[in-house]
């Protein structure tokens, strides 16, 4: 089964894609990515830098199964303002919750259930995330922070 950024490669093994450059991602250890962080050498992330910039995506704990897709700089800020602004709606506000937020945010997209999650979006996509959770916010009523660009 393909997942967008992760496939099944021959005996199994689970085979990354970078979507930057198409290449197959390094698996390397957390000291490749973050050498001063002693806590996370131990885990796995999937690495790319083929003639673009440094993308990357950690493990789910304890695992060899990425976390979604590789994501530049650019992306995971993009993907941390995404969860700034979603995120409230059933964490803060608990206008819904999580699931139903989630279920919500895919209608919204028109994105099926099964791959609404920001790990997996790209950056027009968390743009979209942003623009939809502040509307829906504000609809009900919350004081959003001043917009920032
Ligand atoms: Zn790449």
């Amino acid at each position: 089964m393909s997942k967008g950024y992760r496939r099944e490669g021959p005996n199994g093994a689970i085979v990354v894609d970078c979507p930057y450059c198409g290449s197959r991602a390094k698996r390397v250890g957390g000291d490749v990515i973050y050498p001063h962080r002693r806590d996370l050498a131990k885990k796995h992330f999937y690495l790319c830098e083929n003639g673009h910039d440094r993308a990357y995506v950690g493990c789910h704990p304890r695992t060899i199964i990425p976390l979604g897709r590789l994501a530049d700089a650019k992306l995971r800020a993009d993907k941390s303002a995404a969860h700034a602004a979603f995120d409230p709606i059933w964490r803060e506000h608990k206008f819904m919750k999580r699931t139903d937020a989630y279920k919500w945010l895919s209608e919204q997209l028109n994105i099926d259930r099964e791959h609404c999650h920001i790990g997996m979006f790209d950056r027009v996509t968390c743009r979209r995330v942003v623009e939809t959770a502040n509307n829906y916010l504000e609809d009900m009523g919350v004081d959003l922070p001043e917009a920032f660009d």
